[in-house]
């Protein structure tokens, strides 16, 4: 059942069934003339018949309904077009919008791109292969051409008694975008900001830096005013600044333990991983499930990555494999 955060700002919770994130927070307000939904759900059944009802219940006219993305993870914009009448504006940021709106051969390209990378840096090539067809985003995501509504950085979004502006907040994606409410000073953070988990940094071809983006993004979003922040997942929280701290602690810490894990010699990135510790209630890294070793591993190469454009640690290549070292 949907609940009233604030007046006529309600959240939807849509259950991920088999993810460890548990639940998206769908946000959904109420205007006069129109209604804006923030985030979908995965672009699957039993996501669909969910937020079906319950905006049914809401008494929601698709026809008179906007959609905001936050970022293009299959979790958040996976239902866009199932969602989409002819006469709603679906707003996505600059960044995204190519990823979705491709072709057959670009998008090949891209997982190739990709899965080279990955076995460069030693992800086994038949377990890789294995996440490709398994992954949400693949499974899940949203592949149906848009024709969106590009927001900037700045741009306005008015809906009844709420006037949002669209936050740019590169790092978790590369144009991950919040909106935020400067009279209610609220934040609507997508994953840029998680309370009860942390936010994935992983590796973008479009966004090889995203770890300095994100820690920059934190920054930025520390200067707001902000009395509650509505995130993707999880709980409401109040505090930001308080959790900006957190999050920034816990990626230094991160690195701590992937420069230690290089003090014995040089290793590739999916060796590396396993030293990292990660949260997510396995005791061992043989134990993780391959998705979740996807991400740990994507999440490890963008800290390699920033460390080694703060000229911590180098990369050299050796009988076709990237290893990194201290320097
Ligand atoms: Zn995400």
């Amino acid at each position: 059942m949907a609940e009233e955060i604030l007046e006529n700002l309600f959240r939807i919770s849509i259950p991920l069934l088999g993810s460890p994130l548990g639940n998206l927070n769908s946000y959904l307000i109420k205007g006069e003339e129109k209604f804006l939904l923030i985030d979908t759900g995965w672009n699957e059944k039993s996501c669909l018949n969910h937020v079906v009802s319950e905006l049914k219940k809401l008494n929601v006219d698709l026809k008179r309904m906007d959609i905001f993305i936050t970022h293009v993870h299959a979790d958040h914009a996976g239902l866009a077009s199932a969602l989409a009448s002819q006469t709603s504006k679906v707003y996505f940021n600059r960044e995204e919008a190519p990823i979705v709106n491709s072709t057959p051969s670009r998008r090949k390209k891209r997982q190739k791109t990709i899965y080279n990378i990955y076995l460069s840096n030693g992800f086994p090539d038949k377990e890789l292969k294995k996440s490709f067809k398994n992954h949400p985003a693949i499974k899940y995501g949203l592949w149906d051409q848009m024709d969106f509504f590009i927001v900037e950085e700045g741009h306005s979004i008015d809906i009844g008694s709420y006037s949002f502006t669209c936050i740019k907040t590169p790092g978790h994606s590369p144009g991950h975008t919040c909106l935020y409410e400067p009279n209610k000073k609220i934040l609507i953070s997508g994953d840029h900001i998680l309370f009860d988990i942390t936010p994935n940094i992983t590796f973008w071809p479009e966004l090889p830096d995203s770890l300095k983006k994100y820690l920059e993004s934190l920054e930025k979003v520390y200067a707001l005013d902000v009395k509650l922040v509505l995130p993707g997942h999880r709980n409401l929280m109040n505090d930001h600044r308080k959790r900006i701290t957190e999050l920034k602690a816990h990626h230094e810490e991160r690195m701590k333990e992937i420069i230690s894990a290089l003090k014995t010699g040089e290793k590739t990135v999916f060796e590396i991983a396993p030293f990292v510790r990660w949260d997510i209630g396995y005791k061992s890294w043989q134990e993780f499930p391959l998705t979740q070793k996807w991400f740990a591993f994507g999440e490890t190469l963008a800290h390699l990555k920033y460390l080694e454009e703060m000229g911590v640690v180098k990369e050299e290549q050796k009988l076709g494999q990237i290893l990194f070292f201290l320097t």
